[in-house]
């Protein structure tokens, strides 16, 4: 706050507001400022806002957000003339209007200034510490089970529906809070799309099938992408696998500490494109993953963030081809002593009938 020059901060952003209070329910704001750090909760939530996050003063948020606003704003000390900053890509056009009546509901001495800000949390949330790590690690090893568990008894017949309730089951069977994201799961052409949705269609035996996956564990999430084949994999299944394999093998071999997300994304881009499908890998290598699945840092072209200690990124490069299928594989890494540890345990080629 103190580098952009803010006296107060407006929180609203749902893991923003977890991420710096311990709050996690789906109702709550946060208003701090130097010395004071107030969350707004309503009735559902008073008691477990106190316990979740005993050093916030508690401010009983009752009625229209109009009608509260006023003394929230006033509950943290004086703001009169002062820089309050808001979260811009969080709040809606409806809720910022709401948000200036209610600033210019007090007296003309007690006004703050609104203040466009961006990423002023998520670029904490991307550098994760010990706990959070703690909290991924098992979010990754409890979508690694699923996966291992369902790719030993997927078989042709299973519907794609199926197939993503039973990994959608493991994970919430042993401790899963929910899926991370509605699991995809894509037999044959259906993976060409990177985000197919899963359908009644029956999987067939003799063709590949595309499953990303991940689950929220404490608050923390994981993502996980395998390619399978049911049978035995043709030779031109088995071509493209091995360029997305290598290309994700490079980029996790290669992947250091001060690289742009774009220097990154290059890594496995330039393996893929060697072999001649460059233009077959159109969306980026990588993102950050914690409270949500898709957070900071991109890694991606054009991205500059740039890649620091601590920071848990997905290395995820696919070949789609339209009418024929898709392969992605996709790794969760933390980057630690400059370099990309990989957390993902789940093995890279499972097939079924001898594939
Ligand atoms: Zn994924
Ligand atoms: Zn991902």
């Amino acid at each position: 706050m103190a580098e952009l020059g803010l006296d107060a901060v407006f929180i609203s952003q749902p893991q923003n507001r977890r991420y710096l209070s311990g709050f996690t329910g789906s109702n709550g704001y946060l208003l701090i400022t130097a010395s004071e750090a107030v969350i707004a909760t309503d009735f559902r939530y008073y008691e477990q806002a106190a316990q979740q996050a005993p050093d916030l003063r508690l401010f009983q948020a009752t009625g229209p957000m109009e009608g509260w606003l006023p003394g929230l704003l006033t509950a943290a000390g004086d703001l009169g003339g002062k820089r309050l900053g808001f979260e811009s890509a969080d709040l809606t056009f409806l809720l910022y209007r709401t948000i200036r009546k209610a600033v210019e509901a007090l007296s003309a001495g007690q006004r703050p200034r609104m203040i466009a800000t961006t990423n002023l949390v998520e670029d904490l949330r991307a550098v994760k510490g010990p706990e959070e790590l703690t909290a991924i690690q098992a979010a990754v090893d409890l979508a690694d089970a699923a996966l291992r568990d369902v790719a030993e008894r997927i078989e042709p017949g299973w519907t794609e529906k199926q197939a993503a309730w039973e990994i959608e089951k493991h994970m919430r069977e042993h401790g899963g809070e929910a899926v991370s994201f509605d699991t995809i799961v894509a037999g044959g052409p259906w993976g060409a799309m990177p985000h197919a949705y899963p359908r009644d269609r029956a999987l067939e035996q003799g063709e590949m099938v595309v499953i990303d996956m991940g689950v929220r564990l404490n608050g923390y999430c994981s993502d996980l992408t395998r390619t399978l084949f049911l049978g035995k994999p043709d030779d031109r299944f088995k071509k493209v696998y091995d360029v997305v394999l290598g290309a994700q093998l490079t980029a996790e071999e290669l992947v250091q500490a001060g690289m742009t997300g774009e220097e990154a994304h290059n890594l496995a881009h330039r393996v893929i494109e060697e072999a001649g499908y460059g233009e077959n890998f159109g969306h980026g290598l990588g993102h950050g993953v914690g409270l949500a699945v898709h957070e900071s840092p991109r890694l991606a072209r054009e991205s500059k963030d740039v890649l620091v200690e601590g920071m848990v990124v997905t290395i995820e490069p696919g070949i789609y081809v339209t009418g024929w299928g898709g392969v992605r594989i996709e790794d969760m890494v933390v980057i630690q002593n400059g370099r990309a540890r990989v957390m993902t345990h789940a093995p890279k080629l499972l097939g079924t009938g001898g594939g």
